[in-house]
């Protein structure tokens, strides 16, 4: 089964900057009511669109005051520990990401986002990829004011 998942948040001074789970020296963060990990979120919604299971907002409200600032790799233990509890043969056969991003440069970081996403996930390293793009300096990306990220997940 095939599952897509899409998220963008935008950029602002005085927030971490955090994409799979890891942490990313920048000046700038993401915004969300979560720690707002566009990688993770969208992981998430491939996840539940592979087994057919509506999306993240459905899971984990953004109204919900529980999530406010909470690690989005704590959301994808919840997600994958739900699925595995209603689907018993639920194996990742593989993960594959784009992370769109004018800023930072993302191709030594590349390696540990992959590294801990598989960990988060009980997978092997070699089933995880993850590519980084800029938007050549086009449109809200391009202009550095938010990052997206699109996953495709195997199950
Ligand atoms: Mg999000």
């Amino acid at each position: 089964m095939i599952g897509i998942g899409f998220d963008i948040h935008r950029l602002t001074k005085g927030r971490p900057l955090i994409l799979g789970g890891i942490r990313i020296k920048y000046p700038k963060g993401l915004v969300g009511h979560s720690d707002a990990d566009a990688l993770l979120h969208a992981l998430i919604d491939a996840i539940l669109g592979a087994v057919k299971s509506g999306d993240i907002g459905d899971l984990f409200p953004d109204t919900d005051p529980r999530y406010k600032g909470i690690s989005s790799a704590i959301l994808l233990h919840r997600t994958i520990t739900l699925i595995r509890s209603r689907h018993k043969r639920f194996v990742v056969k593989g993960v594959d990401s784009i992370i769109f991003a004018q800023e930072p440069k993302l191709g030594k970081t590349k390696s540990r986002i992959k590294n801990n996403i598989a960990r988060l996930m009980g997978i092997k390293p070699d089933k995880v990829n993850i590519k980084a793009k800029t938007m050549e300096g086009l449109g809200p990306i391009g202009n550095k004011k938010a990052i997206a990220a699109l996953v495709l997940v195997d199950i």
